[in-house]
């Protein structure tokens, strides 16, 4: 491809509304554009790279024996209530009418429609397991669309759905689609961990994120040498054990207008690990108070998915007053009643607590556990934390990094099947639920990933197998004859053995060439100068290394040793 026929319009600023650097880095490339808030354009140098990324995925879910369908980006509204899914998405799901009125839902993801498909197409277990995955944009209103392509609000996911007869057979193919995700990874050339995560609103039993390592990733990962890693949200917390200290009697303390734990902790000279922070929840719509320690924070997932609610939201103050008698800042478990009471682990080993006396301005001190509260329920509630221990190896402490969401793969069970009735008759002629995973990669947003993970000053630096060319040839005046003989031969020559090559022929200075070439971030560059052509040789440099790194080799070389890493 030459660079005066490709729609490439670099950018020497990037526009204001880029909010990370991948997003700057792709419009400045010339990759991608703004149409409104959470919704891109991809340019055909964007388009390169995200059909390159789709195809790695394509082998390796042939390579699992998944088979490629497409679904409608529309589905109508009955499917989504047989699930109750049209209600728990909430605002993030696109609605839409036609002209009769009828209600349909953009595409957030597929499980309704592919379970659908199956249900009416599989009967028996002889047509089972089997893996359909599609290609397909995606639209999930998000309250803050941000961070580019990243976090937009229409983006390409494969999305993959495997059925089976029953978990044993999930289990064995969780696995193959688990080492598939790992490959795509590997062959897209991430720095990455596959970690626990929590399942959301797709819901099902288990799942692993896959998450590229970058520092301005939105989720942290708690990870130990012992193997152990799990998104922070889902890490588990062991007990904090209780330190031997003497039961000593309850005493009210006057606390005047503080009632933060902070606050109070300085008020009364304690340290906020003596403190047990009791917070009011609306459990659709049902309050729930929830002990923390006051050093730890609540896990709000965790304590969904313990109560099996669609929605748990900090009561208001109106109704923290009906449940405590007092007002925020003042509520304690010690006498409580007529309300469920949710305990962290190690909320219930704090010996000699400090508590709200759930009177205005008073606060308890030497609260115990099962002397002067109890709980309806003692589980682990509250986000991993600096300094906890391995859950696995239960020796380390946790190590935590950043990273990108790019792939996520669950045991979704019989979530879907049982409440769609999607069944198939076994060997004996009996009706059986069909089980089921589901399998999700962000397509742009590897793009986005990639980018966070790697670049420098001057631009984006493609791993070699998803770069949008895989060589630039760079004539430094392409209207010299000679130059011109050499670069349309080595175009010549690179194209016929595979090569994906950049020629940039545009009559512009070297300088802006070779800033153009950096920003955008071909692994390989070659330089065509007047002078070292005269001698003999041309500029070979890989992206990733500095200046200095530059080899002097004649044409012929140079382009045997692109052929050779390029062309396995
Ligand atoms: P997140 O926690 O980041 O919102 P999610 O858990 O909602 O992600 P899934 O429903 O598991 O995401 O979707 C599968 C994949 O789709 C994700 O791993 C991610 O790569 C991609 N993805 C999800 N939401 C977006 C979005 N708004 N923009 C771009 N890609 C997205
Ligand atoms: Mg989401």
């Amino acid at each position: 491809m030459f660079f005066t026929k490709m729609l490439i319009p670099t950018l020497r600023e990037a526009p204001s509304c880029a909010d990370i650097i991948s997003a700057k880095l792709m419009m400045r490339a010339g990759m991608t554009r703004k149409l409104a808030s959470g919704l891109y354009e991809f340019l055909p140098l964007g388009l390169k790279v995200l059909r390159k990324v789709e195809n790695i995925i394509r082998e390796e879910m042939n390579a699992a024996g998944g088979q490629e369908i497409t679904l409608p980006l529309i589905f109508p509204k009955d499917l989504w209530v047989e699930t109750d899914r049209w209600n728990v998405y909430g605002k993030e799901l696109f609605r839409l009418k036609d002209r009769k009125d009828a209600e349909f839902c953009l595409a957030p993801t597929a499980e309704e429609a592919a379970t659908d498909l199956v249900r009416k197409e599989i009967g028996s277990y002889k047509q089972l397991p089997l893996m359909l995955y599609q290609f397909g944009a995606k639209f999930r209103d998000e309250i803050r669309p941000r961070f580019g392509v990243m976090r937009s609000r229409e983006f390409l996911m494969k999305d993959a759905y495997s059925f089976h007869t029953d978990e044993a057979d999930l289990e064995k193919y969780y696995k193959v689609m688990f080492d598939a995700y790992t490959n795509v990874c590997k062959r897209c050339g991430f720095k990455f961990r596959a970690v626990e995560a929590a399942s959301g609103a797709i819901g099902g039993s288990f799942s692993h994120e896959f998450m590229i390592l970058a520092d301005n990733g939105e989720e942290e990962i708690a990870w130990c040498d012992c193997g152990y890693g799990a998104n922070s949200e889902k890490a588990e917390c062991l007990p904090i054990a209780r330190t031997k200290e003497e039961r000593l009697a309850l005493e009210e303390v006057l606390t005047p207008n503080v009632g933060a734990v902070e606050d109070v902790a300085k008020f009364l000279n304690a340290a906020p690990e003596k403190f047990i922070k009791t917070m009011i929840y609306k459990a659709d719509d049902n309050p729930v108070v929830v002990l923390v320690r006051g050093d730890h924070e609540i896990n709000e997932t965790k304590l969904q998915s313990l109560l099996g609610a669609n929605e748990v939201v900090l009561a208001d103050e109106q109704a923290v007053a009906s449940v405590s008698n007092a007002p925020l800042g003042f509520a304690g478990p010690a006498g409580l009643k007529g309300v469920k009471i949710i305990a962290d682990l190690s909320a219930v080993e704090i010996s000699n607590a400090v508590t709200g006396a759930n009177k205005k301005d008073y606060h308890l001190k030497n609260v115990n556990y099962n002397r002067d509260y109890n709980a309806d329920i003692v589980a682990d509630i509250r986000k991993v934390a600096y300094g906890d221990i391995c859950p696995r190896c239960k020796k380390e402490s946790l190590k935590f990094s950043r990273g990108i969401e790019v792939g996520h793969v669950f045991k979704l069970g019989d979530k879907y099947s049982k409440l769609m009735n999607a069944t198939y008759l076994d060997k004996n002629g009996k009706e059986s639920l069909i089980v089921m995973g589901c399998y999700g990669i962000g397509v742009t947003r590897i793009l986005a990933a990639t980018i966070e993970q790697s670049h420098d000053d001057n631009g984006i630096i493609w791993p070699d197998n998803i770069a949008p060319f895989n060589v630039v040839v760079i004539p430094v005046n392409y209207a010299d004859a000679k130059i011109k003989e050499t670069t349309d031969n080595m175009y010549k020559e690179l194209t016929s053995k595979g090569v994906d090559v950049l020629i940039d022929d545009r009559d512009e200075r070297a300088g802006i060439k070779f800033k153009d070439a950096d920003l955008i971030g071909i692994p390989y560059r070659i330089t065509i100068g007047e002078k070292n052509l005269e001698k003999g040789f041309v500029e070979l440099k890989a992206r990733r290394d500095g200046k200095d790194a530059a080899k002097f080799l004649s044409p012929e070389e140079a382009l045997s040793e692109i052929i050779k890493i390029f062309n396995k």
